[in-house]
């Protein structure tokens, strides 16, 4: 197995530097990489679905390409514009908003630069990670959708499902549901509050690519998938998740490889002509020495993961393998 530390570009959910876990198995290689904020129980999915990654080939695939959208942090205009423009040809773009210390005018510049980058084509989506409270949103979403030019939806504009709920009604800008799912105790209540038009599917913390297959299936509305953040070797599941849903209305959020200042494969999983290309990447032993974590920081790991194995009762002659 492979700690790895990778210093972000720019600082994103809070953190300068990502690191995890991959393991190895018989399929291939495959990461486990919670933030530090989950407890073990919840991060336990993150190794359920590594575990699948492991040992089982990926699902059949329904297409070559993953169309994805350029997530755009908490930046200013200026920077906002050029990460556009080195996207790699994303016509979609993810901008962050709702971060502490900002006020919607850095919100208002910031979607402006980037409805200038993208041109008049582009679609652009908000990303709010449920910090604003009801009425903040419905009153953000009028100033922030002009000042867009139409935004395609506001992901995560509130906390709980009741205000998704409660937000959707009061807006016309569509609702997606990001933490209400992934970190829902029941992923079915947004369904059941009619609380969203679109849902986020990120692969690891739901536990692996055919959990979220069935999961869509049953929940019944569109599907962005999106990364959490993670090398090339955890973006592969969510390429093989998008590739074999039914149906794919959206840009995927998996174009993020190019947050890290480098990776664990060969040749990162990044866009070309605003989509990525179905495959899984190979890891290179010189990639892994490049992002060898430092001791501290893969004794932490090491032992954290033994607690997740503990979690899932994870066999000894598998725990070796890794
Ligand atoms: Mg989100």
């Amino acid at each position: 197995m492979h700690v790895y530390s990778i210093p972000l570009r720019t600082r994103f959910r809070r953190i300068d530097a990502r690191d995890g876990v991959l393991i190895h198995g018989p399929a291939g290689w495959a990461e486990v990489s919670p933030f530090w904020d989950y407890d073990d129980v919840e991060s336990s999915a993150w190794l359920r679905a590594a575990r699948e990654a492991a040992t089982q080939p990926n699902p059949p695939h329904v297409r070559d390409r993953i169309p994805v959208n350029v997530t755009v942090p908490a930046v200013d205009g200026e920077r906002a514009r050029a990460i556009v423009l080195a996207s790699g040809g994303c016509t979609t773009a993810k901008v962050k908003v709702a971060e502490p210390g900002q006020s919607v005018d850095d919100e208002v510049e910031r979607l402006e630069a980037v409805r200038d980058a993208l041109g008049p084509g582009g679609r652009i989506r908000i990303d709010a990670n449920g910090g604003w409270d009801v009425e903040t949103a419905v009153a953000r979403l009028t100033v922030l959708d002009r000042a867009a030019g139409g935004l395609e939806y506001v992901e995560q504009p509130s906390p709980t499902v009741a205000d998704l709920a409660a937000v959707r009604r009061r807006t016309s800008v569509p609702v997606a549901a990001d933490e209400s799912i992934r970190r829902a105790e029941d992923p079915y209540e947004v369904k059941r509050q009619d609380a969203a038009d679109v849902v986020v599917l990120k692969v690891q913390p739901l536990g692996g690519v055919r959990a979220c297959l069935d999961l869509a299936a049953d929940i019944g509305l569109p599907v962005v998938v999106s990364s959490a953040l993670e090398t090339s070797v955890g973006l592969a599941q969510g390429i093989a998740l998008a590739a074999a849903l039914p149906e794919l209305p959206y840009a995927c959020g998996l174009a993020t490889a190019h947050l890290f200042t480098d990776d664990t494969v060969v040749r990162p999983l990044l866009p070309v002509g605003g989509s990525i290309a179905v495959r899984r990447p190979v890891v290179s032993p010189t990639a892994l020495e490049r992002t060898q974590a430092p001791d501290d920081v893969a004794q932490r790991w090491r032992a954290r993961l033994d607690r997740l194995a503990d979690v899932l009762d994870v066999p000894a002659d598998e725990r070796a393998a890794w």
